[in-house]
């Protein structure tokens, strides 16, 4: 007899609901990191007409053999966040890009409820985002993450 396996589906199979309203919140807060590939650090350089080593001393710091944004040491906002706009907007990280798609704000409601604490873009009133969508953006974060 032929078993058939269902694939599970994830707890947002309906989609969710977000809409980013630039608010800048995701840029400051508590302490963190802004992790950057390589390739990031070529593109923001190059966007900012800086060369790859004044970049790395003005704006880098290494933590545990990977590279962050700098923050700034008080408000903890990074380093790029200037009147709640993002400088380097064109060309920010994958992290920033992908936020709140993050596997790790994914793996339940309670932890997706949790990040919609700190994001007022995950809101009833906001666009429904499909699966697909959210998958898409999930596996980048992932994928980009075994790069930094
Ligand atoms: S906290 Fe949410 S709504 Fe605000 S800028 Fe970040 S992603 Fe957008
Ligand atoms: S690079 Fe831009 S989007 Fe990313 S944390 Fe900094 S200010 Fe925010």
């Amino acid at each position: 007899m032929l078993k058939v396996i269902q694939e599970e589906q994830p707890w947002y199979a309906e989609g969710l609901r977000f809409e980013c309203t630039g608010c800048g919140q995701c840029c400051t807060g508590s302490p963190g990191y802004i992790w950057v590939t390589t390739q990031e650090i070529e593109q923001i350089a190059h966007f900012l007409n800086l060369t790859i080593q004044e970049f790395s001393h003005r704006y880098l710091r290494r933590v545990k053999g990977r590279l962050s944004l700098l923050e700034m040491p008080k408000t903890f906002d990074c380093i790029f966040l200037k009147d709640k706009k993002c400088q380097i907007y064109s060309v920010r990280p994958t992290q920033c890009r992908t936020f709140p798609w993050w596997p790790q704000n994914l793996t339940s409601e309670k932890e997706w409820r949790e990040t919609a604490r700190g994001c007022e873009g995950i809101c009833p009133n906001a666009p429904l985002v499909p699966p697909s969508t959210i998958e898409q953006q999930r596996a980048l974060q992932e994928q980009t993450s075994h790069e930094y």
